[in-house]
């Protein structure tokens, strides 16, 4: 029998240049201080694939950012990463990169070329004031959509697939509806070609203040989804909506300090689990044995289906 194969979802680091409201950050002075460093992210890639690893999403923060002189820790990361693609399907490791685009040039997009197979960047809205309310607009980047546009441009040019971000909350859920269309018009317009675009539901992390703000009842998104449904009937790309519930059960976020946090059937954020540096299980058997992470979930969502 061959052996399985999965995939990851690994917040690489936790610094960002942006600080949206909806976002959860473990970005305090000694949380930043624990993450792994560079040759520590490379042993947990090299690891993570030995573990059976095949496809690894890289999250943040923005991952371009880590180290003192970005983007070169990236770039050497990306070297690293390199290192284990391959022809042969049963051993390439794919990679998604996400990212808020700020520091996307050519020089990275020539970089991440044959390493990165898919990039996925968020769009909320076209609208500046709606952007500048969630804090996507900074004083420093104060025109993301516009920005955004230009970084998909650019890495269609380089030929790598483009995937679409959203977060529906009570700022976005009755407005995107309306610009889905017009959005993914300005989009072909430049020359971008998006395969997929996800629609994730507000998730709460237990800070009331913060769901009081985006939340959104399961009625009020699945009207959301009938409504782009709609809008975007016969365009050419997939479109994902990704419930609270979905979130909850397929929730393995390998951190920024090597190990991972999962969540069990009762808990919340604040109540979710984490495991040792992931560095230090010698199998993915030994990671089951030792924690009470649902094996078969893990499996519904991380297992690759060849
Ligand atoms: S760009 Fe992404 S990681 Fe950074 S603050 Fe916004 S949502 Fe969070």
């Amino acid at each position: 029998m061959s052996e399985s194969q999965y995939k990851g979802y690994w917040m690489v680091t936790n610094r960002c240049n942006l600080r949206c409201h909806y976002c959860v950050l473990e970005n305090a002075h000694h949380q930043l201080k624990q993450e792994l460093d560079l040759e520590g992210k490379k042993e947990l890639v090299t690891h993570l694939y030995q573990l059976g690893f095949r496809r690894l999403t890289l999250s943040g923060g923005e991952v371009t950012l880590i180290g003192k002189s970005p983007p070169r820790d990236f770039l050497e990361l990306i070297r690293h990463i390199r290192t284990f693609r391959s022809s042969d399907p049963t051993k390439n490791l794919e990679i998604e990169l996400y990212t808020n685009g700020a520091f996307f040039d050519e020089k990275v997009a020539e970089a991440v070329k044959g390493v990165v197979d898919q990039i996925a960047v968020t769009i909320d809205s076209n609208e500046d004031n709606l952007l500048s309310e969630l804090g996507r607009n900074t004083r420093k980047f104060p025109h993301y959509y516009e920005h955004i546009l230009r970084v998909c441009q650019l890495i269609s040019q380089n030929g790598i697939e483009l995937k679409l971000h959203s977060v529906i909350g009570t700022k976005t859920h009755a407005s995107l509806p309306g610009q889905v269309a017009s959005i993914l018009d300005a989009l072909e317009d430049s020359g971008a070609r998006i395969g997929v675009w996800k629609f994730y539901q507000y998730m709460s992390y237990d800070v009331p203040e913060r769901d009081h703000v985006h939340a959104i009842p399961k009625e009020t998104y699945m009207q959301f989804k009938e409504k782009v449904q709609k809008e975007l009937q016969g365009r050419p790309l997939r479109l994902h909506f990704k419930d609270n519930e979905e979130m909850n059960d397929s929730l393995f976020n390998i951190l920024s300090y090597g190990n991972a946090q999962y969540m069990r059937k009762q808990d919340s954020w604040s109540t979710s689990q984490r495991t040792e540096d992931l560095r230090t299980y010698s199998s993915m058997g030994d990671l089951f044995a030792k924690h009470d992470i649902d094996e078969s979930l893990f499996r519904r969502f991380h297992e690759l289906k060849r």
